[in-house]
């Protein structure tokens, strides 16, 4: 299971959560970062 780090707050989520909504829950950014790789940017319009 892949864990997700948002850019902004830095709170840790699942890959199962972002499938159903690629929002932190924390503080509803879109930009997501794996700690290990790379970094997941998904910009709304
Ligand atoms: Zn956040």
């Amino acid at each position: 299971m892949a864990t997700y780090k948002c850019f902004k707050c830095g709170k840790k989520t699942t890959h199962s959560i972002l499938q159903k909504k690629f929002l932190c829950s924390n503080c509803g950014s879109k930009i997501f970062y794996k700690p290990r790789k790379f970094v997941v940017k998904i910009k709304a319009v």
